[in-house]
């Protein structure tokens, strides 16, 4: 299958490229994105035949119907990134939280947050694909906290492939930047950045674009890639598991083949809602995707009103900061997929300039058809995290996100499959407060109270970070990341 793109193309770029290239450069003509040219249909033919495959046989029926240019060992190799998981042959248990409450816990990985669901066989592949060609990758990655650590292990000591991870210090929490600075491979630099996130990411933004870093880069015969989720080679791995999670519920006796659930997704950047949305149209049964999103809520205004409006918004800091998103790329694939790449570029250029747009009734219509979304305050998530724990499940405040519209956004009484995107080590403070009350606890303490509130253990790759040597301790301004980043490669 080839890759088309999203703003059309501009005369110099190919018109279509296979998935290998679009991984590689995920670019595309005048500022788009690479999605795939037609989509497989599954059904539920598919959908019967792998009620009794594990995780990994139907991740590799999804991946065979998308007839990529990448070799069936390499997908092998790539999809064994899920025996690391805490069970190897059930790597995302669903778990039943209450009547139409399902949670499918994404977060059994090394990070302990859903991006290893595709960093983990991303990184296989891309290394693959740069050792098959004989080239090298640079991979650039601005972080706020859970990308970074993913990116990282995943591309740990990966032959042909380099990664620079900036991270804004002391923005993260100490498990997120634990992770990071005691990372220890000669291919990876993790670097600190006097300032907030917004600050590495623009640092980064200016980078890539800028033509004498490419040159310089082009020097040391070394290319660019990215491992956000602007990446095709994310989003593959991304269907599989709301596929996965559906027939987990047919195999739990609470649907039969055929009938609807909601997906509800706490969302960001769009990549993990766009993969449900793809396996929907891949014929999933699947009423809406609930949208769940914190206070910058752009999303939810954008699917109730047609309207995205930047002006006069700021990011706000809240407790699922990895949701701390106003402009959400993968919005872009969506608006593809609705209206077409002229009226997609005409969208985002004028996101772009204006900063807003505002779609036709007939376009917002269709995408109600697909969509609904709530968004849920600090306050919200606090209370949610407490009233799932008294009834006898913990889950982190970016999954609590998703209670708000689970309750407001259903118009039918059908199953819910909330997407559990960390695991309560990740964000400890915030779920100690919701439990205990206890403030300002550092996560050392926090994950104790949890530990002994809930009586849960905390997993040995959380504990250990606390006495791991600190390796990465590099830490300047902004205006010095080209430096640094050329003194690393
Ligand atoms: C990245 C992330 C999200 C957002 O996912 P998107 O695919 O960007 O929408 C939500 N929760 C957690 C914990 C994350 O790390």
């Amino acid at each position: 299958m080839n890759f088309i793109e999203t703003r059309g193309n501009d005369g110099r770029r190919p018109t279509s490229v296979s998935f290998s290239q679009a991984i590689l450069t995920p670019m595309s003509s005048f500022g788009g994105l690479y999605v795939p040219a037609t989509l497989p249909q599954l059904g539920e033919a598919f959908l019967r035949q792998h009620l009794g495959s594990d995780y990994k046989t139907l991740a590799r029926a999804v991946m065979d119907a998308f007839e990529t240019d990448v070799d069936g060992e390499t997908l092998d190799r790539a999809l064994a990134r899920y025996d690391g998981f805490d069970d190897p042959k059930h790597p995302v248990p669903v778990v039943k939280v209450d009547e139409d409450l399902f949670v499918s816990e994404l977060y059994h990985g090394p990070t302990r947050a859903f991006k290893d669901m595709a960093l983990q066989p991303f990184g296989v592949v891309l290394s693959t694909i740069a050792q098959q060609r004989g080239e090298q990758y640079l991979i650039l990655a601005a972080t706020s906290g859970d990308t970074g650590p993913a990116t990282l292990e995943t591309f740990k000591n990966a032959a042909n492939v380099k990664v620079a991870c900036l991270y804004p210090d002391g923005g993260t929490s100490d498990v997120q930047r634990l992770q990071m600075v005691t990372e220890d491979a000669p291919n990876l630099k993790v670097i600190g950045i006097h300032g907030a996130f917004d600050d590495a990411q623009t640092a980064l933004k200016s980078l890539l674009s800028s033509d004498t870093f490419q040159a310089r880069l082009a020097d040391k015969d070394s290319h660019l890639s990215a491992a956000n989720s602007v990446n095709f080679g994310r989003i593959i791995f991304q269907q599989i598991y709301h596929i996965h999670s559906y027939l987990e519920l047919v195999r739990q006796g609470a649907i039969s083949i055929g009938d609807k659930v909601y997906l509800n997704v706490p969302s960001g950047n769009f990549g993990n809602a766009l993969g449900g949305y793809y396996a929907m149209k891949m014929g999933l049964p699947v009423e809406k995707i609930l949208i769940a999103s914190n206070r910058n809520n752009v999303l939810t205004d954008w699917i109730r009103t047609g309207r995205y409006d930047l002006r006069g918004r700021g990011v706000v800091g809240t407790s699922s900061p990895a949701m701390d998103i106003l402009k959400s790329s993968n919005v872009e694939r969506i608006l593809f997929d609705l209206f077409g790449p002229a009226r997609t570029r005409e969208l985002m250029e004028q996101l772009d300039r204006d900063r807003h747009y505002q779609l036709q009734d007939a376009e917002l219509a269709q995408l109600q058809s697909f969509f609904a979304a709530d968004y849920a305050t600090d306050e919200e998530v606090e209370s949610a995290i407490r009233e799932t724990f008294a009834k006898g499940y913990l889950m982190d405040p970016h999954t609590a996100t998703c209670l708000k519209a689970h309750h407001s956004c259903r118009e039918k009484d059908l199953p819910d499959i909330v997407y559990s995107t960390a695991e309560w080590t990740k964000f400890s403070p915030t779920i100690a407060h919701a439990l205990t009350g206890e403030t300002d606890a550092h996560d050392i303490d926090a994950l104790r109270s949890i530990a002994e509130t809930a009586k849960l253990s905390i997993p040995p790759m959380i504990a250990a970070l606390f006495d791991k040597p600190v390796t990465q301790s590099t830490v300047i301004d902004k205006q010095d990341i080209e430096k640094a980043v050329f003194a690393f490669i």
